[in-house]
């Protein structure tokens, strides 16, 4: 028997979260048996702990979309007992039983193997967020960087703060936008230079463009303020587009910086990146994050917690990465 988070569903359509005892015997098929040390709190999280929105197919379920452990059984050549292991997407935790339990079932192909120096509690003090984060600074290198600062929005969420961590790190001068005005001294430790208030890139304006500001740009928010950034781009620079914690719509004059600053709209999935792409992206992260950085982003956390913590993800009130410990 193992403990999880168990999120349940009654016969009027209402979820409630609860940590129960469960045997190993209810997880579902895969050839690696994992035991799990720490998972994280991210956005879809919040989502699956609650209502589910539109994600879980099945309860009762294990929300927990990241975790890394110790490879405890496996059917698979490439893992063995003992070997640390790290997992972000593949739809873990939403489609299928996830990282908050202390033991979790999956498929091979959906592990990465944990890199020398790197422990369990550091690989998901990074987890999807700091891990997306990377592969949105991929991207955006891959364009080429222009001059001015790079934009960082929703920066002192999850991806924003590991964004910023690392773009500090990579030399690059860092714009972070927040809306809470008290973390200034936060972001400014991750390594941003220069703070923006949230309500200066929320303002719709019918102005085509917008003098050219930004060498490149990490969005977490999307909506109104994507609407602006885009505007505010230098010419050929980069947008990697991450996430809509702001709305899906992005509103505004939206053809003109695309066609006359050639403006670049990068979308990035963590959840389907081939095996390649995560260990390259895993290997940048050892390389390029300051690990120093990591214990002032993370808030430690316990199953139980999570009920709590969900809701709080959803309206945007958790800064940096919350590492939930499974055993605690
Ligand atoms: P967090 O909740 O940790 O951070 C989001 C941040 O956005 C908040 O901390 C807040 O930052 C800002 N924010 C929240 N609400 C608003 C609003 N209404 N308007 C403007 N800014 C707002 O989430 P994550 O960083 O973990 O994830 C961010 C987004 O990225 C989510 O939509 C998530 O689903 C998505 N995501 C996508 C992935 C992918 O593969 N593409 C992977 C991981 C996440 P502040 O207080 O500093 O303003």
């Amino acid at each position: 028997m193992f403990k999880a988070l168990l999120v349940e569903k009654d016969d009027e359509g209402k979820t409630s979260a609860s940590v129960q005892e469960i045997s190993v015997d209810r997880l579902p098929d895969g050839e690696v048996l994992v035991a799990v040390d720490y998972s994280t709190v991210n956005y879809k999280d919040g989502l699956c702990i609650g209502p589910g929105g539109g994600l879980v197919r099945n309860y009762p379920h294990v929300p927990g979309i990241d975790f890394a452990g110790t490879v405890e059984e496996s059917s698979d050549d490439r893992y063995k007992p003992g070997d640390k292991v790290v997992l972000t997407g593949w739809r873990v935790g939403e489609n299928r039983w996830g990282g908050y339990a202390q033991k979790a079932r999956v498929k091979a192909d959906m592990l990465v193997p944990l890199l020398d120096g790197l422990t369990t509690r550091q690989a998901m003090a990074v987890g999807t967020a700091g891990f997306t984060a990377m592969l949105a600074v991929m991207a955006l290198e891959d364009q080429g960087i222009k001059d001015g600062p790079v934009l960082v929005t929703g920066a002192a969420g999850g991806v924003g703060s590991v964004a910023t961590a690392i773009l500090a790190k990579l030399g690059h001068e860092v714009a972070a936008v927040t809306g809470r005005p008290e973390q200034e001294a936060y972001l400014r430790d991750l390594g941003a230079t220069q703070i923006v208030a949230r309500d200066e890139l929320t303002e719709v304006t019918r102005k085509p463009l917008e003098a050219e500001t930004w060498g490149g740009c990490v969005d977490a928010v999307a909506g109104a303020m994507l609407g602006r950034v885009l505007k505010q781009m230098h010419y050929g620079a980069s947008v990697a587009a991450i996430g809509l914690a702001g709305g899906a719509a992005i509103e505004g004059a939206l053809i003109t910086p695309f066609i006359l600053r050639g403006v670049n709209l990068l979308g990035i999935d963590s959840v389907m990146q081939p095996y390649d792409n995560r260990v390259r992206a895993w290997s940048r992260i050892a390389q390029d994050l300051p690990m120093d950085k990591l214990d002032a982003m993370v808030q430690p956390a316990t199953l139980s917690d999570l009920p709590a913590l969900g809701k709080d993800i959803l309206k945007g009130q958790v800064k940096g990465r919350v590492v939930v410990d499974v055993n605690a």
